[in-house]
């Protein structure tokens, strides 16, 4: 398995891309950077987008993937999530007003994206993976994946504040390789945190705490500018399987 990290930051600046995974060329984690992360010809690559949750930092560069790929593809891209989070998509994005409703164009029976609604805990086979949803405590409805090839995994929880599932998931699944997961504000932000539903570096260690495998973690979704107060709090969780996710990073398993 391949998995490219096409962005991991929590804000968008020069060098710091939105939330994006690629997986066997062929299956978008999130969309906050397929458009300036990937060439054309590898946008056409990707096949099914699977997106956790409906806030902008993972969704915005669908409308310029969808031009991009127009006239390009066989079969429409499926566009798979929450049927919550596609309800969001079809009403405040794809509707017209904000960018024509791709789902329909060129025509309803041959559009360029099709939408598939997901359920959590259920399995969805694309590509040769193996993709789990697992909902997790975000401010909207949110799902994590777990990602399998049938010899490796990784999970990404994708933004969550303190849950409990998808560390069981993780716990229960063998051939786990990496753990991707969130810190998005200081410690000294704590009210913010709660208040989006987030992890600071402090909470980050309490929940570390129901991961009982040895595998890297990951961390991704720290706001741009906050990486120098950031750096020492996840140090000083005291937990050697942390580091930073990097952008532009290629794990090969
Ligand atoms: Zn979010
Ligand atoms: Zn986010």
């Amino acid at each position: 398995m391949e998995l490219r990290i096409l962005g991991c930051s929590g804000g968008e600046a020069e060098g710091e891309r939105l939330t994006g995974l690629l997986v066997n060329g062929c299956v978008a984690l999130d969309a906050g950077s397929i458009t300036p992360a990937l060439t054309v010809a590898e946008q056409i690559g990707i096949r099914h987008v699977f997106i956790s949750h409906s806030h902008l930092d993972h969704i915005c560069t669908l409308p310029f993937f969808t031009k991009n790929i127009f006239g390009h593809t066989r079969e429409p891209v499926e566009i798979h999530a929450l049927p919550e989070t596609l309800d969001v998509l079809r009403r405040h994005l794809f509707n017209d007003e904000l960018w024509p409703d791709f789902s329909v164009i060129p025509s309803p029976n041959d559009p360029t994206i099709r939408y598939t609604g997901i359920e959590p805990e259920q399995v969805y086979e694309v590509c040769g993976l193996r993709l789990t949803p697992i909902r997790v405590n975000h401010l909207v409805p949110c799902v994590g994946y777990l990602v399998e090839d049938g010899r490796d995994a990784f999970l990404f929880t994708s933004d969550t504040a303190e849950t409990d599932r998808i560390w069981e998931i993780a716990n229960a699944t063998p051939n786990l390789r990496l753990v991707i997961t969130e810190a998005s504000f200081p410690n000294e932000q704590a009210w913010l945190a709660e208040a989006s539903r987030h992890l600071t570096p402090a909470k980050l260690g309490v929940e570390l705490k129901k991961l009982h495998r040895d595998v890297p973690v990951r961390i991704y979704h720290l706001t741009p500018g906050d990486r120098p107060v950031m750096l020492p709090q996840l140090h000083a969780i005291g937990d050697s399987r942390i580091s930073l996710l990097t952008q532009d990073e290629r794990l090969v398993w």
